[in-house]
């Protein structure tokens, strides 16, 4: 049974062997632990160079360093004792089982020093979103959102229009409970629609803008076209240039290959619908279209053919995959332009539209390679907006929803003229706040947060 009077302890540090570990210890024992351990607790905030004993031997385990953060004012805002000995298996297996042989000390679950972070109220939930983004991100972009989330960036931001929602549901109330005195109902009921229009377009705004959650899950480009256009080569290429920072492997869905890369700090994630061919109906028209409904989730689709098997009318079969997913960005690659002279080259690109845009290059030979890899970049840096989105997850964007719905039918109800039920929309709107900050009613989503988190976070 797991309580949080228990006292818990793990290795925060990566996996060993490294130079260094680092054992945290949090909870009302962490200090007593020191005193076994290493036979002193240190003074508070103060890096002490100490040896650090088996408390039932006494014999000396490693030499390193102690510190000490008392609460409330630490991560967990529980006394937290920390030590960074040698980071080979041994030291850490042994200063584990010294740790655990010791009365009210077990080891941490995942993400537990985290959860108690947030029930201790250190960590609002989107502070503790933006952690689990930080120790997660790949790329620079990812970095800078996750960490504007974990300073607080969409947190302060939902705990002020909560705090505005609270007065206007106080002066919603307040012309409900004096309903018999003349003016006051009248008047605090005004001063409770006036606030809250601006926080609706305020909430409403902030719900809609961004592109928050793509920067998190990257811009998805989708290689798509014809059996035999050479898209598999062109995945693969892709796959070994240096910039992959993972390898390909498969993805949710069964027919496709993801592969994601850092284009020039932004997360871009490249996905091959190699698969669906082994499925598709002979006809060509039928793969065209499975290809298509893949590309339609995509933000941006290369479209490869086939240098040599294609002529002036291939423009319009292309138009008719492109009207399969009218809203996506859609790119030509002329592929295995190797087997054309360069001085067709031209011809071919006056086969489309002037308004497509359209790339020679061949997977095999990887002339034009860079040219596209380089644009596909430019367009991942044009996709995502300079600026940190205050929304980063799915959650918190359906939540601010939420909030903002529940405003609008407070309006509606005031303008009806029925007083009663706009308190109770704004005590909705306030709760869906609530719930964004992990104030109220989060059970359910916790586990899934935390789930993230390793053990030692
Ligand atoms: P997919 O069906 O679209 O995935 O096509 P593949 O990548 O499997 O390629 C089909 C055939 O074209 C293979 O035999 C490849 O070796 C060949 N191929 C692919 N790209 C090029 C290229 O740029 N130049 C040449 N000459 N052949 C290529």
């Amino acid at each position: 049974m797991t309580t949080h009077h228990d006292t818990i302890f793990a290795l925060s540090s990566g996996r060993p062997p490294a130079a260094i570990a680092v054992i945290r210890i949090s909870g009302p024992r962490a200090g007593f632990a020191l005193e076994r351990i290493i036979g002193r607790v240190p003074p508070p905030r103060h890096a002490t160079f100490v040896p650090v004993r088996d408390p039932a031997s006494g014999e000396v385990i490693d030499e390193g360093l102690a510190l000490w953060f008392p609460g409330p004012k630490s991560e967990t805002g529980e006394d937290i004792a920390e030590l960074q000995v040698h980071g080979g298996r041994a030291v850490i297996a042994a200063v584990l089982a010294a740790l655990g042989r010791l009365d009210g000390l077990r080891p941490a679950e995942a993400g537990e020093f985290t959860r108690r972070a947030f029930e201790n109220g250190r960590l609002d939930l989107t502070a503790i979103e933006g952690l689990a983004d930080l120790v997660s991100a790949e790329t620079e972009a990812q970095r800078r959102q996750a960490l504007q989330h974990l300073r607080g960036l969409l947190g302060e931001r939902a705990e002020s229009w909560r705090q505005r929602l609270i007065e206007a549901l106080a002066l919603a109330e307040a012309s409900i409970d004096f309903a018999d005195e003349d003016d006051v109902p009248k008047e605090a009921m005004a001063q409770a629609l006036a606030r809250i229009g601006p926080l609706a377009d305020e909430i409403a705004q902030a719900a809609g803008a961004g592109r928050g959650e793509r920067l998190r899950e990257g811009l998805r480009v989708a290689i798509a076209g014809p059996p035999n256009a050479g898209k598999s080569t062109l995945f693969n290429r892709l796959a070994r240039r240096e910039a992959a920072i993972v390898s390909p492997f498969p993805g949710t869905t069964r027919d496709v290959l993801e592969l994601h890369l850092d284009l020039g700090g932004y997360p871009v994630t490249v996905l091959d619908t190699a698969g669906i061919r082994e499925t598709v109906d002979p006809i060509e028209r039928e793969g065209v279209r499975r290809a298509s409904e893949q590309s339609a989730g995509a933000d941006l689709v290369l479209w490869v053919l086939d240098a040599t098997t294609i002529g002036p009318d291939t423009a319009a079969e292309v138009e008719q995959a492109r009207a399969l997913a009218p809203d996506t960005a859609f790119w030509i690659v002329v592929n295995k332009i190797d087997l054309v002279p360069e001085a067709g080259w031209q011809t071919i690109e006056s086969w489309f539209s002037q308004e497509l845009t359209v790339h020679l290059l061949s997977g095999l030979t990887t002339t034009g390679l860079d040219k596209m890899v380089n644009a596909v970049a430019d367009y991942a840096a044009g996709f995502f907006t300079a600026e940190p989105a205050l929304v980063a997850r799915a959650r918190q964007r359906a939540l601010l929803r939420e909030t903002v719905s529940a405003l609008h039918a407070a309006r509606a109800a005031a303008n009806d003229g029925r007083e009663e039920i706009v308190a109770e929309h704004l005590r909705l709107a306030t709760r869906a706040l609530g719930k964004l900050l992990g104030r109220v009613d989060v059970e359910d989503v916790l586990d899934v947060i935390f789930r993230d988190f390793c053990i030692g976070k």
